[in-house]
C-alpha cells in the first residue's frame, strides 16, 4: 500500500483541461492528452457503471467491494486512488468508461504454457467416444522435448496474448514437459522471462525412462534436476495422483523443494481421493489444485489453514468429470481461486472468462464468487497482495468490459467481452 493515499481523497484542484480531455476520451475511449512521461503520468478512468475492487471496506461492502459510478486513477505503473466519480482527483489524462464495468486483471494461478505440439486426436476420440491409446502427457513431453527453445518460446508467447486479450494480467506457468535436467531447466528459463510466477514440475509424471524405477526418478527430481530447475522458479508442485506420485513421494519432493528456498503448491484430489489436500495443509502449501475429490477431513483442513482451493473447471470439462463442489468448500469457509489449467491435454483453454462461466453454472458458485476467485482468489494462490484488486498501492492491472456489470461475465458466456486492458499501468489492449 502507497502511505498517505486515501480512497476518498478529496479532489485538490480543478483541472482546466479535464472537459476537452473528456470530449476527446468520448470519441476514442483511449488515454488522451499525456501531459508526462508513462512513467509517472496519471490516468483517471471514469464513468465507471460498476467497480470492483476486491476491497470489502469499500463500495457496498462486499468481498468484491463493488462501487456503482465509479473512477479509478493510475500512477505509474500502481493505483492511486479508487472511489466515487464525483470525488475523483484531478490527472494528467482521462479516459471515459462510458458506462461500462471496470474489474482487476484475471489471475491465473494455473497454467502448463511452455510445451509443443498439441493432442487434438486425443480430444477428439476421447469426446466421440472412441478408444485410444497414445501416450497422453508422453506425447506432449515427446514434442516438447524435440522443439528448439525458439518454438516453446513463441508457443508461449501466443498463448500469453490470447489470455490477454481475455483479461489476464498475471499467469502462473509450470514446467513438467521436459522431464530431463535440461529440458525442466530450459521450461524454466524460457518461462522465467514472461512472469515472476514460475513452477517446477519435474514431478508431473515419473519420466519414460524411469518407468521401472520411480524411486531413482524421485531422486534426480530432488537431486541434480532440482539444482538445476531452482534459480528459475519460485514455487515447487508435484502430481499427488494414483499412477504419478504418492504421498510419500510428494512429500520427499515438496520438502526438498522448500530446502532450496521453493514454495509448495500441489496437483491434488484431481481424478480420485488421495492424500493430496492433506498434505498441502501440512506443508503449508500456497494452494492444493483441483480439490475434485474432498472428504469431510480434507475441507476441514482446508478451512482450517492458509492453503487455497484452486479449482480447475476447465479439466473437468474438457474430460466430461465431475465436476469440483465450490459451494461446499465456500460454505466451510476454504478460499478458493479459479483458473484454467491451460495445458494440451485436458484443459486447452486461455480463458478465465470461460472458467468463471463454467463455476457459475456447474459449481455452485454465484457470479461475484466466481468474478473474486479469479482475481483476488488467485492472487491468495499466489500469496500476493499487490494484484487481484484495485486499491490504492496495488499494481494497475485491470480490464474494461463491454457490459454494465462484471456479472455479463457468467450472464454471457463465450462472448469477447473484455474490451481494455491495462497491465502495470499501461494500456495493452
Ligand atoms: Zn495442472
Amino acid at each position: 500500500m502507497t502511505p498517505g493515499r486515501s480512497s476518498e481523497r478529496p479532489a485538490p484542484e480543478p483541472d482546466p483541461t479535464a472537459d476537452q480531455a473528456t470530449k476527446d476520451a468520448m470519441s476514442n475511449a483511449t488515454t488522451v492528452s499525456p501531459a508526462h512521461s508513462a512513467s509517472t503520468a496519471s490516468t483517471l478512468i471514469t464513468n465507471i457503471a460498476a467497480l470492483v475492487t476486491n476491497d470489502p471496506s469499500l463500495g457496498d461492502g462486499t468481498p468484491l467491494g463493488l462501487i456503482q459510478g465509479a473512477a479509478v486513477v493510475i500512477e505509474g505503473d500502481r493505483i492511486a486512488w479508487t472511489g466515487d466519480q464525483s470525488k475523483a482527483p484531478a490527472t494528467d489524462n482521462r479516459v471515459d468508461a462510458g458506462g461500462r464495468a471496470v474489474l482487476p486483471g484475471f489471475v491465473d494461478s494455473h497454467s502448463h504454457l511452455v510445451f509443443a505440439g498439441d493432442r487434438t486426436q486425443e480430444f477428439n476420440a476421447r469426446m466421440s467416444g472412441r478408444p485410444y491409446s497414445a501416450g497422453g502427457i508422453r506425447t506432449t513431453v515427446a514434442a516438447t522435448r524435440a522443439a528448439t527453445d525458439e518454438e516453446l518460446e513463441a508457443n508461449l508467447t501466443r498463448y500469453l496474448a490470447e489470455a490477454l486479450r481475455q483479461g489476464t494480467t498475471t499467469f502462473e506457468t509450470k514446467s513438467g514437459y521436459g522431464l530431463t535436467t535440461e529440458d525442466e531447466s530450459r521450461a524454466l528459463r524460457v518461462a522465467s522471462r514472461h512472469t515472476a510466477e514460475v513452477t517446477y514440475l519435474g514431478a508431473h509424471i515419473v519420466a519414460p525412462e524411469f518407468a521401472q524405477d520411480p524411486a531413482a526418478y524421485v531422486a534426480l527430481v530432488t537431486g541434480e534436476m532440482l539444482d538445476a530447475c531452482a534459480p528459475y522458479a519460485r514455487w515447487i508442485d508435484v502430481f499427488c495422483e494414483k499412477g504419478a506420485f504418492d504421498g510419500d513421494q510428494a512429500r520427499a519432493i515438496l520438502t526438498a523443494g522448500t530446502a532450496r528456498g521453493l514454495h509448495p503448491r500441489i496437483h491434488a484430489n484431481q481424478l480420485s481421493y488421495g492424500p493430496g489436500v492433506r498434505l498441502a495443509v501440512e506443508l503449508d502449501a500456497a494452494s492444493a489444485d483441483h480439490c475434485t475429490h474432498l472428504t469431510e477431513e480434507d475441507i476441514d483442513a482446508l478451512a482450517n489453514s492458509r492453503t487455497v482451493a484452486t479449482l480447475l473447471p476447465g479439466a473437468e470439462f474438457s474430460t466430461r468429470a465431475e465436476w469440483p463442489n465450490a459451494r461446499r468448500l465456500l460454505d466451510a469457509g476454504v478460499t478458493v481461486a479459479l483458473s484454467t489449467d491451460c495445458n494440451p491435454g485436458s484443459s486447452f483453454t486461455s480463458s478465465v472468462p470461460f472458467c468463471v462461466a463454467l463455476a457459475v453454472r456447474d459449481m455452485g458458485m454465484t457470479p461475484d464468487e466466481a468474478v473474486w476467485s479469479a482475481t483476488a482468489g488467485g492472487a491468495a494462490a499466489l500469496r500476493r497482495t499487490d494484484i487481484g484488486r484495485l486499491t490504492p498501492g496495488a499494481y494497475a492491472d485491470l480490464m474494461l468490459l463491454d457490459a454494465p456489470s462484471h456479472v455479463h461475465l457468467a450472464y454471457r458466456p463465450g462472448v469477447p467481452l473484455v474490451t481494455g486492458v491495462w497491465r502495470r499501468g499501461e494500456r495493452v489492449l
